[in-house]
């Protein structure tokens, strides 16, 4: 170990900073937010530095350094750049004992700054020991991907209970598992989504051991099909969950992404034959929970949106099992980002419709006066079947044959393919091809500037 990390307290503690220019104000702003004592010596003051001033109460003397300044700091950094005074000040810091840091000069530094993700109170810091800070940063960029923005806030509630739990429960070993099963369970989600009180309550019964043992459940947009375009807390939630319920939407890489030893059900869904009736897919939604299961329900896209999701939750609000949903990037804005073709323009349209094109006792009910105005996009869910209807619904209605559509094939996925045409052309383009579900319909003149947006090539 080239460095050893520790945690400086520096709350009301007499820090120096040498220079004050763009450098410095960065790590001013830092030293402020551990509540340090700054002063600031420099020759020439930015007014990034003097705009703080006011706000973190510094101390600030325009002069050049000498060292006589030295006093009984608890850390300088010197962020000037000259060379001689950054010299001068890690030397006389050193004669002082006094931990310092010159920026971007390894050799002069005795400490040296990590890459941080504050979750106040919870803090954790990543080195490279100077020899690759982007890697530092790359790795910090991932585990803050990994912990939720709340987690500080986990950490208070920890904190408020930390005594009563230990008057409750006795044995360390049992006290360890009671926490685990805190911060992994009900209430650390409670937390996450803001329910503080609530996460309290929860915690207080499961101390009383009035807790029922009931699960819950997550209704999870799992996006348009590329695993990256899961969302960071849809991840969280499929790597704790014990059940993951999903449907033929949501692709297998997705799937794979779920805690190892969860239990997969599969609930189907494809036109017309559905493999579990929506009515089911609730109550086993509900079971799964009463049996103490936490239960990820994964739908593609998001959950809001064509999913059917407000039923699966209602079922579970009558039943007074505990859910959160979660949305996902829907298959419009993954098609339209992935065959670039944006759904508003400002020569284009200025507004934007989502309507289902499922045909019921083969027609479409849609409002087409409405839908066949200018300046608009539609954008068709579940169409490819009604897709000749729709065309000729839209030309009736006093759209022009040459409106430009497109059809997206599996969006955002290395299968995708656009194929573009007009109302009246693309019926037939698309009878030849061999189209592959699901598929997504744009209509509108923004479907032009797929010929110049387009970016994202399948091999
Ligand atoms: N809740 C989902 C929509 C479910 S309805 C969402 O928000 O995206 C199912 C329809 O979504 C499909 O018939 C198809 O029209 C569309 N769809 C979903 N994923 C798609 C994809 N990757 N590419 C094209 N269309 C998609």
């Amino acid at each position: 170990m080239d460095y050893f990390p520790v945690f400086v307290k520096l709350k009301e503690q007499d820090c120096l900073v040498i220079g004050a220019g763009e450098v410095a104000a960065r790590k001013i702003e830092l030293l402020a937010r551990a509540g340090a004592k700054i002063t600031v010596i420099a020759k020439e003051i930015s007014t990034a530095v003097s705009d703080m001033q006011e706000i973190y109460n510094l101390t600030l003397l325009q002069k050049r350094f000498s060292p006589e300044d030295m006093r009984k700091f608890r850390l300088v950094i010197s962020a000037t750049n000259n060379a001689e005074t950054n010299r001068l000040v890690a030397e006389t810091a050193g004669e002082h004992n006094i931990p310092v840091n010159v920026v971007d000069n390894p050799e002069l530094c005795s400490f040296i700054f990590p890459a941080i993700i504050d979750r106040s109170p919870i803090i954790a810091a990543v080195s490279s020991g100077g020899a690759a800070p982007v890697l530092a940063r790359l790795l910090r960029a991932k585990i803050e991907s990994v912990i939720p923005p709340a987690y500080g806030r986990l950490a208070h509630l920890a904190e408020k209970f930390r005594a009563t739990v230990k008057q409750h429960i006795k044995q360390p070993a049992q006290r360890r598992i009671f926490w685990e099963n805190i911060l992994q369970g009900s209430a650390a989600e409670l937390v996450f989504s803001g329910k503080e009180k609530e996460a309290e309550q929860q915690l207080e019964k499961t101390l009383r051991n009035e807790t029922a043992s009931y699960g819950e459940v997550y209704l999870v947009g799992a996006g348009p099909g590329s695993p990256d375009l899961l969302t960071f807390r849809a991840l969280r939630l499929m790597q704790q969950a014990d059940v993951v319920v999903y449907d033929r939407l949501v692709s297998p890489e997705i799937i794979d992404l779920a805690r190892r030893d969860s239990e997969k059900i599969y609930v189907g869904k494809q036109r017309q034959n559905h493999a579990l009736p929506q009515e089911c897919i609730n109550t086993l939604l509900a079971d799964l929970a009463k049996a103490g299961k936490r239960v990820v329900r994964l739908k593609g896209g998001d959950p809001f949106i064509f999913g059917r999701g407000g039923e699966e939750i209602e079922t579970l609000m009558q039943q007074g099992i505990n859910f959160q949903v979660v949305p996902g990037i829907t298959a419009a804005s993954g098609c339209a980002a992935y065959a670039g073709i944006p759904l508003t323009h400002r020569d284009h349209a200025q507004s934007c419709t989502f309507v289902t094109g499922h045909l019921k006792d083969n027609s479409i009910n849609l409002n087409w006066s409405q839908l066949a105005a200018p300046n608009q996009t539609i954008v068709i869910y579940m169409g490819l079947i009604g897709l000749e209807k729709i065309c000729q619904s839209l030309i009736e209605h006093g759209s022009p044959k040459d409106l430009p559509i497109a059809l997206v094939q599996q969006g955002t996925t290395t299968t995708q393919r656009v194929v573009t045409g007009t109302l009246e052309s693309l019926p037939h383009k698309v009878a030849s091809q061999n189209i592959k579900a699901p598929t997504l319909i744009i209509i509108g003149t923004v479907v032009t500037l797929h010929n110049k947006l387009n970016w994202f090539h399948t091999t």
